[in-house]
């Protein structure tokens, strides 16, 4: 990834930089941004709301706590996103976390009679795969000897084959490929429950087993691939300014509460010019989308629908979540780190007054938490999601929180619920995602959704935006890009 970016750097500089109106601030629209800015063109960057980020978005409630669309985890398998850290010069915003995976036994209890968690422990000493596979060999409270092994030998094709076979996989969700493999069905409920929510907020039977397998496979081969970071503090001014304040100071723009309503077209289908809400047009020499595919297939023109590129793009659909937020007024935990709650309705969460220096508190628990799968509950009420919620906390904080009302107390909660977040990876949607290059010569995609080896992650995003960034440069190298008549993006 750092070749990559350097690449961006040693490209010969247009004799006319590109204006390039790119839509969204999120992290793929600000990493194409980025890297286009590196490479002497001039991003404007055009996003419809009033705060950075996009599905890392955040913003501050009227105490100034800040509430979060989604709790964030950075891996050591990041390499994008790690690249993008050291480029900034922000690396030390990267909390890093001991290389652990902790997962909540709810119900159960230590002799003292707090929640009982099971670790899997990564030793700092041995590289990949054997740090992975001591750490599942000495853990022996989720699955028994036999039952590793047996998941083990169900392994082995991914193993042999590599890369080929993780991706014929797509084809399968994780509870058939279980099934095909032998595994045993504790394993899935065991482990794999909590995994495919973390992963993609829906169950083992709906997704797909090609992304577990993406996974395991980064998790085994790299010696830090799972080690887990928390940025330290919100993502829109921690970690998107600073994406936004680099290319703004290579030339580019940035235009804040910037909807774009229509994309219109020249006679030959290629953009004309972008049609913004406030009845604005902006035209720009090339445009990059990366607006999340549900809001992409809203927008796209009729001459474009029959195109076979445009029509796969029906096969993707955005998956509910909704991400939690309740400020207790005492700690609960002590453990600084993520946790994968294995509760019904939860997902993972974190206290993140420990996990996170920007919201510190030496006093109170926040809790974050990502309530999924979250299909029955997105209709519901704040109110019935927090009742439901703490339900659920009970069994996970026995000894702290009681239902009459001794324990610690709940002061204030902030549910944010996203009906439509990443790309739903039920079994087969791999062959419907679209490449960054499309059929019309002066559009390029990118998001999360967009075909990449990152599945739709935050590193996914940047990456996406990073190849984006790659096939429009090296689209103006070729030429191949019709440039407009005036050496500016207008907007009239
Ligand atoms: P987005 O972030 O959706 O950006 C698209 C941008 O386009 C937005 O800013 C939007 O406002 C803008 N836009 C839309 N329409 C228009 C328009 N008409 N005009 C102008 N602008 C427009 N990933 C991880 O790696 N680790 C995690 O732990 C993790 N946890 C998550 C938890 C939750 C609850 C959620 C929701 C996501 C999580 N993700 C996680 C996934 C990650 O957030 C996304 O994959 C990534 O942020 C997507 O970035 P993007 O740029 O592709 O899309």
């Amino acid at each position: 990834s750092a070749a990559f970016s350097q690449a961006f750097l040693d490209m010969p500089r247009p004799e006319r930089p590109l204006k390039v109106a790119v839509i969204g601030a999120g992290l793929a629209g600000l990493s194409c941004a980025k890297y286009l800015s590196d490479a002497g063109h001039k991003p404007v960057v055009l996003e419809a709301r009033d705060v950075l980020g996009g599905k890392v978005a955040a913003w501050q409630d009227k105490d100034g706590d800040w509430v979060e669309t989604g709790l964030h985890i950075f891996f050591g398998a990041y390499p994008n996103v790690n690249q993008m850290f050291t480029e900034l010069g922000i690396r030390d915003r990267l909390q890093w976390k001991s290389h652990s995976m902790i997962f909540a036994m709810p119900g159960q209890q230590t002799a003292d009679g707090f929640q009982r968690f099971s670790r899997f422990e990564f030793p700092a000493l041995l590289p990949a795969p054997l740090n992975g596979l001591v750490a599942i060999l000495l853990n022996n409270e989720m699955l028994t000897f036999p039952e590793k092994i047996q998941f083990g030998i169900g392994l082995l094709p991914a193993i042999l084959f590599g890369q080929k076979y993780v991706e014929e996989c797509d084809s399968l969700t994780v509870s058939q490929w279980m099934k095909k493999q032998g595994v045993p069905d504790r394993v899935n409920d065991e482990v794999f429950i909590a995994m495919a929510k973390a992963l993609n907020f829906i169950d083992p039977e709906n997704l797909s087993m090609t992304v577990v397998l993406t996974a395991l496979n980064r998790f085994l081969q790299e010696t830090h691939g799972s080690k887990m970071a928390f940025l330290d503090g919100p993502p829109p001014t921690r970690l998107c300014q600073p994406m936004a304040d680099h290319m703004l100071a290579r030339g580019g723009e940035l235009r804040m509460e910037q909807r774009i309503s229509e994309i219109l077209l020249n006679d030959d289908k290629t953009v004309k010019g972008l049609k913004m809400q406030d009845g604005s047009t902006v035209v720009a020499d090339a445009y990059v989308s990366t607006m999340p595919v549900d809001i992409l297939k809203l927008a796209l023109p009729e001459a474009w629908r029959p195109m076979p590129y445009f029509e796969k793009l029906n096969g993707l659909n955005g998956v509910p979540v909704i991400n939690i937020h309740m400020w207790f007024d005492r700690k609960l935990t002590t453990v600084d780190h993520l946790l994968f709650s294995r509760s019904p309705l939860l997902s993972v969460y974190a206290d993140m007054s420990l996990t996170c220096k920007g919201y510190r508190d030496d006093d109170k628990s926040m809790l974050e938490l990502v309530f999924a799968p979250a299909k029955d509950w997105i209709g519901k009420s704040d109110e019935d999601i927090i009742e439901a919620t703490m339900g659920e906390l009970y069994r996970l904080f026995p000894n702290e929180l009681s239902k009459d009302g001794s324990g610690a107390k709940l002061l204030k909660s902030a549910v944010v619920k996203t009906p439509l977040s990443v790309y739903e990876a039920t079994a087969g949607r791999e062959l419907y995602r679209p490449v960054q290059t499309t059929p019309v010569s002066n559009f390029f995609l990118a998001g999360c959704f967009t075909k990449q080896k990152y599945l739709a992650s935050m590193e996914g995003a940047t990456f996406s935006g990073k190849l984006a960034a790659r096939a429009l440069c090296d689209a103006a190298i070729a030429g191949t890009v019709p440039l407009q008549k005036e050496s500016s993006a207008v907007a009239a």
